[in-house]
């Protein structure tokens, strides 16, 4: 038996007519750049969201960009972050001028401690970017606690989480600004490069706006230096075809998760931690095995997609070398990056192909 870690062909058998149906609209139109249905998805993720504004980004870097772009970051500032997260979340603090200041990871959510927060503040702190890594979101309360305390802006970099709840409230819509991302390995995935940004600020909506347009209001004069950070519509058009089917994709996807939680039960594999404060979209289903490299190798071999998110943290990589840190400096960080691997949890995956998986991983570590 085969099983890939994302099958996205068996999700566009499923929608194919209305997305070609959808992008041969956009086409037609020759409204390539904007109009309706960017507006359409816009109102409709900031709905989703609890929110009352989104704005379109190029992707979901662009959307962290644009939001910390729009916060006036750069040199001289500090943003706090979590280094156990995608690239993106500290290539957009770095490009701004600034400097990530990181703080370690809880070892059961993987997300950013809040416990260790407060201790990494300096007058130079201006925001903070939690991340909701593999669709659960952050321990948001005393995160908004300690930002709000320090007057510093929290950014959620919700790329893997967009619907997921902590206490009731919908990720993007606790923090000053959400970022999603549509790239299509995400819960709601185009057919190419998205992201979007959702806030309940009005003023800092118009930035964002603003910023997205090279920074241009009225057009051809520039208060602000912004970028092209724009949503192309037939991004849109595939998405909003994609929408209405997100929450049971979601739920499909819960219960792929509660499948193998069942089944890994009494084993020694440690399955994914859900704070009973959230409800995750699992948008990645993260075990934690010893010797998980040849774990990886077996799998591999019996053609099983599964994927290490992420092997590095940040503050290793080579390209932050001069930041100074070194190996121990963020010790829950680095023990994830060693253990976790991530096993196939899309919506479509059959119930024999999860079987097949979570008997291959039993048989190797018995
Ligand atoms: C995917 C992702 C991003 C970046 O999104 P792109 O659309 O690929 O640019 C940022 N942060 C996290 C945590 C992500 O998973």
């Amino acid at each position: 038996m085969e099983v890939p870690l994302l099958d996205l062909k068996a999700q566009y058998a499923t929608i194919k007519d209305e997305v070609l149906a959808a992008v041969s609209e956009v086409l037609e139109s020759q409204r390539c750049i904007g109009g309706p249905k960017v507006t359409e998805l816009e109102e409709k993720i900031a709905a989703i969201s609890d929110c009352r504004f989104a704005v379109g980004a190029s992707s979901g870097t662009d959307a962290i960009l644009n939001s910390l772009m729009s916060l006036d970051i750069g040199a001289g500032d500090e943003v706090i972050t979590t280094p156990f997260t995608f690239f993106a979340t500290v290539g957009c603090i770095t490009r701004t001028g600034a400097k990530p200041i990181f703080v370690d990871i809880d070892a059961k959510t993987f997300n950013i401690n809040p416990e260790l927060i407060e201790s990494a503040v300096t007058e130079k702190t201006k925001a903070i970017i939690p991340v909701h890594l593999f669709g659960q979101m952050s321990d948001m309360d005393p995160i908004m606690e300690i930002a709000n305390k320090h007057d510093l802006a929290v950014i959620e970099d919700a790329a893997q989480s967009i619907t997921s709840t902590y206490k009731g409230r919908k990720a993007g819509s606790i923090g000053k600004a959400g970022c999603f991302s549509f790239f299509p390995s995400k819960n709601l995935g185009g057919i190419g490069d998205g992201g979007m940004i959702v806030t309940n600020d009005e003023q800092f909506y118009n930035r964002l706006f603003i910023m997205r347009n090279h920074g241009s209001k009225p057009k051809y004069y520039h208060k602000y230096i912004g970028g092209n950070f724009r949503l192309d519509p037939i991004q849109a058009a595939a998405l909003l075809v994609k929408l209405p089917h997100l929450d049971e994709w979601s739920e499909a996807r819960r219960r792929n998760a509660a499948n193998y939680d069942k089944k890994f039960s009494g084993t020694i594999v440690q399955t994914p931690y859900i704070s009973p404060d959230c409800v995750s979209i699992f948008n990645q289903y993260v075990i934690r095995v010893p010797r998980r490299d040849e774990v990886m190798a077996h799998l591999r071999e019996n053609k099983i997609g599964c994927e290490v998110y992420y092997p590095i943290p940040a503050h290793l990589q080579e390209c932050f070398k001069y930041l100074g840190h070194k190996e121990g400096d963020m010790p829950e960080s680095e023990k994830a990056a060693k253990e976790v691997i991530a096993l196939p949890v899309y919506p479509e995956l059959r119930e024999e192909q999860l079987q097949y998986v979570a008997s291959k991983i039993e048989e190797f570590v018995g």
